[in-house]
């Protein structure tokens, strides 16, 4: 459960002009911090941890379509995407796919079928942005297969899930755009997948998506796993009074989860490895500029929750809701511990788990006399750590202790104080440390590790 941002991977588009960058954050729910019913419990891990960074800025060397060619050619390219856009929000499949080039019959194909599998996605909004002044390189050799006209421009999608998204999700899209005669259509979409364009899936490029809701809970996933949307929808649904009634109502107290059929494809949709003994993932954009988060979803990893038992659904369906309750004031300030042991406090809190049970890995080091010697470092929740059940639970600990001694509205103001938010910086670990609970790194240290021992040996 760690906090890590990730950017999508590093594209080599030919640049004429700075774009605003998205930051994709991500935070995970480990399985091996989670209580399992039947004593059941497995090791833990982590997502991969790239650290996050703006989208990198390369200059081309290659020649830049030339300016009154690139006005003309946008102009047309925003044309196609709006008709496409239309098609696909009135269900016109033979709208949508009049914009897709007819000499590249796979991906026509293909993209009939993503028409299809959109069908019960309940899209509030759907369109592109086209910025011409980023485009990616024209010479590789592959797209000579078109004879004909090629462009490439930066594309993202823009899209809303109705009654769940309060701001637009932006998603790149890696389009090949291709000129027959006077007119321009799509002739593919992963074109550039290995120079560093690959375009962003959603579940519908994996197979038609069907719905199970509340008014507060969106679930989407395959029409395999039916009765497990149904049962994540009433846990999840369940879950959000209880992370409110802790953290507070200032959040849109709505969820949008989704249930790939496979670890691959959640690898795909969130473009990141290091899964395997991953619960569930908490995935945010944090748009350039204003830094507010859009697009929150927790995404299943469906073998692992498939391991969990009743009480562990809860558990790291809470600790994930937890992550996008708090996004907007989770930010560089705010150090990993506080936010996995923070959404593990909520997590665990009136379950009646033991603390023997849930810190049973750091329980063994500590009867055997080895007591942490500091808070774990962001590097400490790296998916390689093997120690990594024992760092959660020192992270659960910490955050258990303080609500011990403040009070859970304590924590809360703590946690907010650390990251601040959208407009205000956070005024980070030591400063908190000190104006809310009066105690200096040091010193917290020390009564953290009284505390560990007594709750623990
Ligand atoms: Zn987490």
């Amino acid at each position: 459960v760690t906090g890590q941002r990730r950017v999508r991977r590093p594209p080599r588009w030919v640049v004429t002009a700075l774009a605003a960058a998205i930051v994709v954050q991500f935070t995970a729910g480990v399985v091996g911090t989670a209580y399992l019913a039947a004593g059941e419990r497995l090791a833990a891990s982590a997502p991969d941890n790239t650290l996050g960074r703006p989208a990198p800025r390369i200059a081309g060397d290659v020649a830049i379509t030339p300016v009154r060619e690139r006005a003309r050619r946008a102009t047309a390219i925003r044309s196609l995407l709006a008709r496409r856009s239309e098609a696909l929000l009135h269900r016109d499949r033979t709208g949508f796919l009049a914009g897709i080039d007819a000499e590249s019959p796979d991906f026509r194909a293909r993209q009939g079928r993503l028409f299809d599998n959109l069908r019960e996605v309940p899209l509030g909004k759907w369109s592109y942005l086209v910025d011409p002044d980023h485009e990616m390189s024209q010479s590789g050799g592959r797209l000579s297969r078109f004879h004909a006209p090629v462009w490439a421009p930066q594309v993202d999608v823009i899209y809303r899930l109705a009654g769940f998204d309060r701001r637009d999700t932006s998603q790149r899209q890696y389009f090949t755009f291709v000129q027959r005669g006077a007119r321009w259509y799509i002739g593919a979409d992963d074109d550039f997948a290995n120079s560093g364009g690959q375009t962003a899936r959603g579940l519908w490029d994996f197979g038609p998506v069907v719905v199970a809701r509340t008014a507060t809970t969106l679930v989407l996933g395959h029409p395999g796993s039916r009765d497990t949307l149904r049962t994540i929808t009433q846990v999840a649904a369940a879950a959000i009074p209880r992370v409110s009634a802790v953290w507070g109502h200032d959040w849109a107290g709505k969820v949008v989860i989704l249930v790939p059929d496979s670890q691959a494809e959640l690898s795909r949709v969130i473009q990141a490895g290091e899964l395997s003994q991953i619960a569930a993932v908490a995935t945010a954009e944090l748009a350039g500029g204003t830094g507010l988060p859009a697009g929150e979803r927790i995404i299943i990893n469906p073998p692992n929750f498939a391991k969990l038992g009743s009480l562990g659904r809860q558990v790291v369906l809470r600790h994930e809701i937890t992550h996008v309750a708090t996004r907007a004031v989770t930010t560089d300030a705010t150090p990993t511990w506080l936010a996995e042991g923070f959404a593990d406090y909520i997590g665990y809190l009136g379950t009646g788990v033991p603390v023997g049970a849930a810190g049973h890995e750091l329980a063994v080091d500590i009867r055997a006399g080895r007591v942490p010697k500091a808070l774990p470092t962001n590097a400490d929740f790296g998916g390689n750590n093997s120690r990594l059940a024992q760092v959660y639970e020192m992270s659960w600990l910490a955050c258990r202790m303080i609500a011990a001694a403040v009070g859970p509205d304590g924590l809360v103001r703590f946690y907010r104080a650390v990251g601040g938010g959208p407009g205000t910086s956070g005024s980070g670990v030591e400063d908190a440390l000190r104006t809310r609970l009066g105690l200096s790194m040091a010193q917290f240290t020390v009564r953290w590790r009284a505390y560990l021992s007594n709750q623990l040996a």
